[in-house]
Order: C-alpha cells, then sequence, then structure tokens
C-alpha cells in the first residue's frame, strides 16, 4: 500500500469518518487513522449507546405505567446483562457498517496512535509499537473530545464515573450522584431514575441546561422532580470518600454542607479537546489555552493545507456539527468554494421529555436587539400527544416582527428529537411563517404544533382560545 495521499483523516469519528468518505466521493486519495474504534466517541461510548439505553429505560417506564391503559405487566424486570448485549450489538453493526462504507470508497485505514512529524507527514503508531509513516498534501484532525475531570473525583469507572462506565454498568446502581446537570448528566441521570435507581444532580450554575431557553428546561427540571430525582441547582460536590455500604459525599447546597451516601458517582462537567499528543507545534499549530484548535469558516488552521473539524474546534459538541464540519472541509480541499453556515445546525436534548431547538432562542434573539414575534403550542392541545400519553411540552416559534422569517424554532415534548427536522429545512429555505402555517401536517400527529405555533407568532393559532 501506497502511504502518500492528497488527504488524510486524523480520528474515526462522526467528523472524521464522514470527511474521508466525502473525499473519496470527490476522487481524492485519502487515508484515515484512529488510535481506538472506527466511529468514534458518538458510535462507541456517546450519542447510539446512550440513545440504546434511554429507549430501553423508556420502554421498561412505559410498560410499568401501562395500566392506565388497561394494560397489567406483571413481574416487570430489567436485566442488565441482556441490556449491555443489546446495547452493544447496535454499536457493533454501526462501527462495522463504517468500516465497510470507508473500505468500500477506497479509503486507506490505520488503527493506530498519529502524531506529526512535519506539515505533510505523521507517523502512526499500532497497539503493537509498529509505526507506519504517511504523507499527505492535506490533513484534516478530527481527534474529538474527553470527559473534563474534577479534583476530588478522580474517574476510575467503577466508583466515579464518566459517561463512558456509565453506559456500561452491569447493574443499575440503588443510587447516583450526578455532577454537572449539562445534557449528558441529566440524559444518563434520567435513564438510571427510569430503571430504579436514586438519582441526584448537582450543578453548579443556577439552572440545569445552561445556554438553553428556561422556559424549555423548566418543563425538563419538573419532570425530574416529579420522577423522584432531587436536583440541586446552585450546588456543588467537594470531595468523597469510600465507607462502608457506599461513597460518602460532601456537598455544598444552598451554602451549607451536608453528606450523602451513594452507590456511585457520574461526573458530567463537560468536554475538552484531544489535541494532546498530536505534536502539533511540529505542524506549525497551536491550541488555544483550553486545548481547542481554532479554524475559519473554510476549517483550515494556521498551517497550509491542515483542516480541523468537530469536538476539536469546540462547541457545540455535536455529532451533526462535526460530520457538517467534515463534509465541508472535505469539499475545500476538492476546490469547491464552500463555507460553513451553522445557521440551521440543531441540537438536541434526550431527556423527558427531550428538547430540540435551532436557530436563535427567544433570549438570544432579544439580547441582539432583534424585533421578534414569539408564537408557542401546547402540546395538551394536541390529540396525539394525548393518545401516546405525551401531554407534556410545546412548540414556541421565533419570527421577525415585520418580514415574518423564521429565525429560530424550540420544541420541549414527546419526539422533540424528530420536529425539529422540519424546523430545520425551513431555517434553511428561508422560510416564513406563513410557509409553516400553510403546510397542511397529517392529522393526529406531534407536528401539527408546528403549525400552530408558526399561526401564533402572527396572532391566528386555530386550535387557541381567543385572546380578551
Ligand atoms: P470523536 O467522535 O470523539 O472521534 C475522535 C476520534 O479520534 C476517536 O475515535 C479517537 O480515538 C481518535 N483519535 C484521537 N486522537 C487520535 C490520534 N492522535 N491518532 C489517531 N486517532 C485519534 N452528539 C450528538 O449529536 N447527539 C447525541 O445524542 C450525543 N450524545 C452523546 C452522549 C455521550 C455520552 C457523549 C460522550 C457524547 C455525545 N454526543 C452526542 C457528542 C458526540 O459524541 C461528539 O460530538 C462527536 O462524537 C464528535 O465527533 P468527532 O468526530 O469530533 O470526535
Amino acid at each position: 500500500m501506497s502511504t502518500d495521499y492528497r488527504a488524510f483523516v486524523i480520528g474515526a469519528g462522526p467528523g472524521g469518518y464522514v470527511a474521508a468518505l466525502r473525499l473519496a466521493q470527490l476522487g481524492i486519495k485519502t487515508g484515515i487513522a484512529d488510535r481506538t474504534a472506527l466511529g468514534g466517541t458518538c458510535l462507541n461510548i456517546g450519542c447510539i449507546p446512550s440513545k440504546a439505553l434511554i429507549t430501553a429505560a423508556k420502554t421498561y417506564e412505559k410498560i410499568g405505567r401501562a395500566d392506565k391503559m388497561g394494560i397489567t405487566v406483571k413481574g416487570l424486570e430489567i436485566d442488565m446483562n441482556g441490556l449491555q448485549k443489546w446495547k452493544q450489538s447496535i454499536v457493533k453493526r454501526l462501527t462495522t457498517g463504517v468500516g465497510a462504507l470507508l473500505k468500500g470508497n477506497g479509503v486507506d485505514v490505520f488503527m493506530g496512535n498519529a502524531r506529526f512529524r512535519d506539515r505533510s507527514t505523521v507517523d502512526i503508531v499500532d497497539d503493537k509499537g509498529k509505526t507506519t509513516t504517511v504523507r499527505s498534501q492535506s490533513f484534516i484532525i478530527a481527534t474529538g473530545s474527553r470527559p473534563i475531570e474534577i479534583p476530588g473525583f478522580e474517574i476510575d469507572e467503577k466508583n466515579v464515573l464518566s459517561s463512558t462506565g456509565a453506559l456500561d454498568l452491569d447493574q443499575v446502581p440503588r443510587s447516583l450522584l450526578v455532577i454537572g446537570g449539562g445534557y449528558i448528566g441529566l440524559e444518563i441521570g434520567t435513564l438510571y431514575a427510569k430503571l430504579g435507581s436514586k438519582v441526584t444532580v448537582v450543578e453548579m450554575l443556577d439552572s440545569l441546561l445552561p445556554g438553553f431557553d428556561p422556559e424549555l428546561t423548566d418543563v425538563v427540571h419538573k419532570k425530574l422532580l416529579k420522577s423522584g430525582v432531587e436536583v440541586h441547582t446552585g450546588a456543588r460536590a467537594v470531595g468523597y470518600s469510600k465507607k462502608r455500604g457506599g461513597l460518602e459525599v460532601e456537598l455544598q447546597i444552598s451554602g451549607k454542607s451536608e453528606t450523602r451516601k451513594f452507590d456511585k458517582i457520574l461526573v458530567t462537567v463537560g468536554r475538552r479537546p484531544v489535541t494532546d499528543g498530536l505534536d502539533l507545534d511540529r505542524a506549525g499549530l497551536k491550541t488555544d489555552a483550553k486545548g481547542f484548535l481554532s479554524v475559519n469558516e473554510r476549517l483550515q488552521t494556521a498551517a497550509p493545507g491542515i483542516y480541523a473539524i468537530g469536538d476539536v474546534i469546540g462547541n457545540p459538541m455535536l455529532a451533526h456539527k462535526a460530520s457538517k464540519e467534515g463534509e465541508v472541509a472535505a469539499e475545500v480541499i476538492a476546490g469547491k468554494n464552500v463555507v460553513l453556515d451553522y445557521r440551521s445546525m440543531p441540537a438536541v436534548v434526550f431527556t423527558d421529555p427531550e428538547i430540540s431547538s435551532v436557530g436563535l432562542m427567544e433570549h438570544e434573539a432579544r439580547a441582539k436587539g432583534l424585533d421578534i414575534t414569539v408564537g408557542k403550542y401546547n402540546f395538551v392541545g394536541l390529540g396525539r400527544a394525548l393518545t401516546t400519553d405525551a401531554p407534556e411540552g410545546f412548540v414556541k416559534v421565533i419570527a421577525a416582527a415585520g418580514t415574518r422569517e423564521i429565525l429560530g424554532v424550540q420544541v420541549v415534548g414527546a419526539e422533540a428529537s424528530e420536529l425539529i427536522a422540519e424546523a430545520g429545512l425551513a431555517l434553511e429555505f428561508g422560510a416564513e411563517v406563513d410557509d409553516l402555517a400553510l403546510t397542511v401536517h397529517a392529522h393526529p400527529t406531534l407536528a401539527e404544533a408546528l403549525p400552530e405555533a408558526a399561526r401564533a407568532a402572527v396572532g391566528e393559532a386555530i386550535h387557541a382560545l381567543k385572546k380578551r
């Protein structure tokens, strides 16, 4: 195998492998290296395993409360080994698929740790210590991120877990302390609460899911409390010690010190870029103080011919953002005149209920001084929401007051993750509220909330009481 490439990708997560596939599709000789597994964080220890467990937990909970629909189930049990096997079978299927796609498109795959020798050369060392040297005209750095650790809570994946350990448990912990109320902590905390753990969340800031519209996060916060999860905002975990019968944790809640016992501690206080070990200085590159690489709108770093994409260039750390950046970087390398546009980049939180957003949130639009109109439609008014036993939540449409152009859409409620796709398309097309309102939506569906919220933004919602 010749090791001279026109493009070489470091990291085969959703950023890197998509970039490699797009490069190959554009007729560019491409290689890719990964030191752990094809599919990166997302497929192996992130999006996919978490969503598999969340689905199982939701199903378990749903069956448990199906008696109000006249369905009685006796002897409902959760078998964590069976669940982990199912989860792993999905991971395997998807990661094998990535390997097949890369091979099928003619991308050379190297398993090993890559580091720059100079701006056009990379050494890849496999787990047996064998080095392969590759040369390339361009490189794409897609090395992703890893969990941030906090003093006093060193991650050992036994007592103190990162998301990786938490998604691999073979027993449901009796009690779980989640440190950090961001999306990863809440998704995993919620799933274990549904499986029967007594879950406590501590978040240093004043609200859960910082950055999201508080009107949305409030719905999730209330549902957590309703389902027995203890939530403390403005609180922090100070340290812990191993005691008989559990982990004794010192918490600071409302300025007071408290000691509580837990089975497991999950630390989800954010993620930091993986740039160490790449010998970036040899390629003429520097990171910022936090380790992130800076790029322009064409994903080009300060070093000619070197691009960076995905978590390694910063927030939002999302798989589809990494993939989109991968496609754009590949097209730039192929000489296409493209730039990245984040306007219709969606974000989803798979809590109960789910949250999704695309475009501007109300507080962001107001902070920009925009003249906006806001429409809301509650799920409780939808036949489908009631027949699926999911009446919580709403759709919110933010539009420009004068032009009626849609600036943003948020959803909190069942299937928010699916409903946001239509809103993304609306933003991509530069749609106005009338475009959403005039589109006939099948009945009964949750998607009917979108045209209603769009109409509400201009005071014309059909299934709403007249304002006096
Ligand atoms: P990664 O997926 O992290 O891939 C980077 C790859 O680079 C890794 O495979 C690593 O082994 C490799 N690598 C690093 N350094 C080197 C080196 N020197 N040499 C060779 N290889 C190297 N996002 C969503 O959009 N939706 C979700 O539902 C979602 N859920 C998540 C749940 C959890 C628990 C976690 C942790 C994350 C979740 N994410 C989700 C985030 C998502 O996983 C990341 O945003 C995404 O994986 C980033 O892709 P990437 O390609 O930038 O990096």
